[in-house]
């Protein structure tokens, strides 16, 4: 007789276990999808193990699940013939090791008070969850290593359980146990239990049998013809692999036989999965060969952009017996991707025409797929794919294509031209803006800051290049006639032809070096100056830089005056007559930090604030009646 062991559960077993045990649930049958998933997973083990030649116990065993019910004794037992676990696993898998969700669904649990089930449902926390239901579990299970001992395993899910191993023989696999919570006797019972494996593991690849009748449909669907699939199966399967209670979407399925050999089933999942964080690294498409699990979430099956696309690949071209190490260099899987991206890309374009669906696309999933900035191999693709928010677009959510873009662009402009800023009432009041409302030239309004090194990367559409407006080449929009009458202009417009140097004298000596270039500028029609930088950068892309490098200093750009607007017209006037007047200091310096403060740079804006204190008190003294 070998000896029983009383063993605790690890901390957070225990709380998981807490509040499994004594939640109210809306949805406690999903504890058998966790179990047979589980087995499902072990005899997906197994058959990994079998096909690349290991030696394994009961060899000619049926690859299969059997669920049995008792109602008088309330009870149901679910059987694997799956990979089985020796004393050693039990006891770290199933009372040691707790599942990476685990953590994120205790915090889950304890803040929001939620409903246990759905979020089993959400973390995956599997086994445990068998103790919604019970009140007692004997697990038995025999490793398919030859010659293992078998293992009994019993807890009532109170904070310990009892192991130990056993003389007796077992088959291998794993077997568990469930004596019924009274209130739970309903589960005892052959045609419920039927239901539940249909509604959440009908696509479970091995048979799973309830008391002796098979219950599922075990299609490998990725394989079967496309034309006598219905939409209904698709769905089924989508929700089955994903455990999304929506169906997706967007399905694609893919049957090649050139240059590799694979099928390919996969979904665009109509909400983003990356919302908890937690799935960011779990992208990725689970890999069949010839029907047989190689690894789930392969990640170099899809590049990391396209990973919000879920789904299966199987092919005839790898050997069974690969090893999941070696996948990454490996050729075949290299092609395969390389197809399924060209696939996928080829399908968005197809979906983008639908432009409702496509908002709601992009507005789930572009955040990752605009990562794609990087697959220079497919640039093009990636371009035509993109959306952009812009001032020719009347509602404000509106989206546009490059493609719109360049179809109604003013005859004889050169460029596609963006602009950042954090909302679209930032960008419209950025004197940046003003020369392009002038020409009536559309600007692109990005938000996002990834959308700077996505424009930066992808450079040119067609024959345009992709310009910041900040840095736009002023002589190129100087050829098109102005549509937008400049009231500003036509006011001052003998400013125009006057004489600046005195004020930009003036400009550079209280300036100094704080600034590269102070200049008269073309851009600006209502606002009194910009910075424009000298090295073409932009100044967003200059900012994220910045915070990335921890450096708070303040840029030396070009300072450009408007000689149309009042005020610069006025300080003019000044210059030439009192260019040493502490006035004109004073207005030089709070031009300089507005236009500092418009770019997003204003480090100090207490001497701002001072100053403007300061002006306003000269200006009121103005109107203020004589003493
Ligand atoms: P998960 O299955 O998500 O890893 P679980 O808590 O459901 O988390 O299971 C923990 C571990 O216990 C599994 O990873 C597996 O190693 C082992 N296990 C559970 N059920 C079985 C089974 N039927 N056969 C073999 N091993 C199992």
């Amino acid at each position: 007789m070998t000896q029983t062991q009383e063993m605790e559960f690890k901390t957070e077993i225990r709380q998981l276990l807490e509040i499994i045990t004594h939640s109210i649930y809306t949805s406690r049958e999903i504890f058998l999808r966790e179990l047979i998933s589980n087995a499902s997973d072990a005899l997906d083990k197994l058959r990994f193990e079998q096909a690349r030649g290991a030696d394994i116990e009961d060899p000619d065993a049926e690859l299969a699940i059997r669920v049995t019910t008792d109602a008088d004794a309330r009870s149901i037992t679910i059987t694997d013939t799956g990979i089985g676990m020796t004393q050693e696993e039990v006891i770290t898998n199933i009372g040691t090791i707790a599942h990476s969700g685990t953590a994120a669904f205790l915090a889950k649990a304890k803040e929001s008070g939620a409903d246990a089930s759905t979020l089993i449902g959400r973390f995956g926390v599997g086994f445990y969850s068998v103790f919604m239901v019970a009140e007692r579990v004997v697990l038995r299970t025999r490793s398919a290593t030859p010659n293992a001992k078998p293992v009994e395993w019993i807890s009532t899910g109170q904070g310990s359980y009892s192991i130990r191993e056993l003389d007796e023989a077992l088959p291998r696999g794993t077997s568990i146990h469930i004596h019924l919570k009274e209130d739970a006797a309903e589960f005892a019972n052959k045609d419920r239990l039927a239901a539940i494996i249909k509604k959440h593991s009908n696509f479970v690849s091995f048979p799973v049998y309830v008391d002796g009748e098979k219950v599922n449909t075990v299609p490998a669907l990725w394989r079967e013809n496309k034309f006598s699939i219905t939409k209904e199966q698709y769905s089924e399967f989508y929700r089955f692999l994903t455990l999304d209670s929506e169906d997706p979407t967007h399905t694609i399925h893919i049957n090649v036989d050139a240059p590799v050999q694979f099928s390919a089933l996969l979904f665009i999942p109509p909400k983003t999965m990356d919302v908890f964080g937690i799935e960011r690294d779990a992208h990725g498409l689970d890999l069949y060969v010839r029907r047989v699990l190689i690894q789930s979430k392969n990640k170099d099956l899809i590049p990391e952009y396209l990973g919000f696309v879920r789904g299966v690949v199987d092919t005839e071209d790898l050997p069974l017996n690969i090893s999941r190490e070696t996948l990454q260099e490996n050729r075949v899987i290299r092609k395969i991707a390389q197809t399924i991206t060209k696939q996928v890309l080829g399908e968005l374009h197809k979906f983008a025409q639908d432009q409702e669906r496509y908002a709601a696309f992009w507005k789930e999933h572009s955040k990752r797929f605009k990562m794609g900035y990087a697959d220079f191999a497919n640039q093009e693709a990636f371009a035509e794919l993109l959306r952009f928010h812009s001032s020719a677009a009347s509602d404000p959510d509106a989206l546009v294509s490059l493609e719109e873009y360049v179809g109604r662009m003013q005859e004889g402009q050169k460029a596609i031209y963006y602009i950042s800023g954090p909302s679209r009432e930032a960008i419209e009041k950025n004197p940046h803006v003003e020369i392009f409302r002038t020409k009536g030239v559309e600007l692109l309004y990005l938000f996002d800051p990834i959308d700077e090194f996505v424009m930066e990367a992808v450079r040119r559409y067609r024959d345009f290049p992709l310009e910041a407006a900040e840095n736009a080449d002023l002589r190129k929009l100087e050829n098109l006639p102005d549509t937008t009458p400049d009231d500003a202009a036509a006011a001052t417009a003998s400013a125009q032809a006057e004489d600046m140097e005195a004020l930009l004298t003036v400009m550079r000596r209280v300036l100094k070096d704080r600034v590269t270039e102070v200049r008269a500028s073309k851009r600006l029609s209502h606002s009194p100056a910009c910075l424009v930088s000298p090295d073409g950068s932009t100044s967003q892309m200059h900012r994220i830089m910045q915070i990335l490098a921890k450096d708070t200093s303040i840029p030396q750009k070009v300072l450009e005056v408007n000689p149309k607007h009042p005020l610069v017209h006025n300080l003019q006037k000044m210059a030439q007559h009192s260019p040493d007047d502490p006035f004109l200091a004073m207005a030089v310096e709070g031009i300089f930090e507005a236009a500092l403060l418009q770019d997003g740079y204003l480090a100090d804006p207490h001497s701002l604030v001072e100053r403007t204190y300061r002006l306003l008190e000269e200006a009121s003294a103005w109107h203020a009646p004589k003493e």
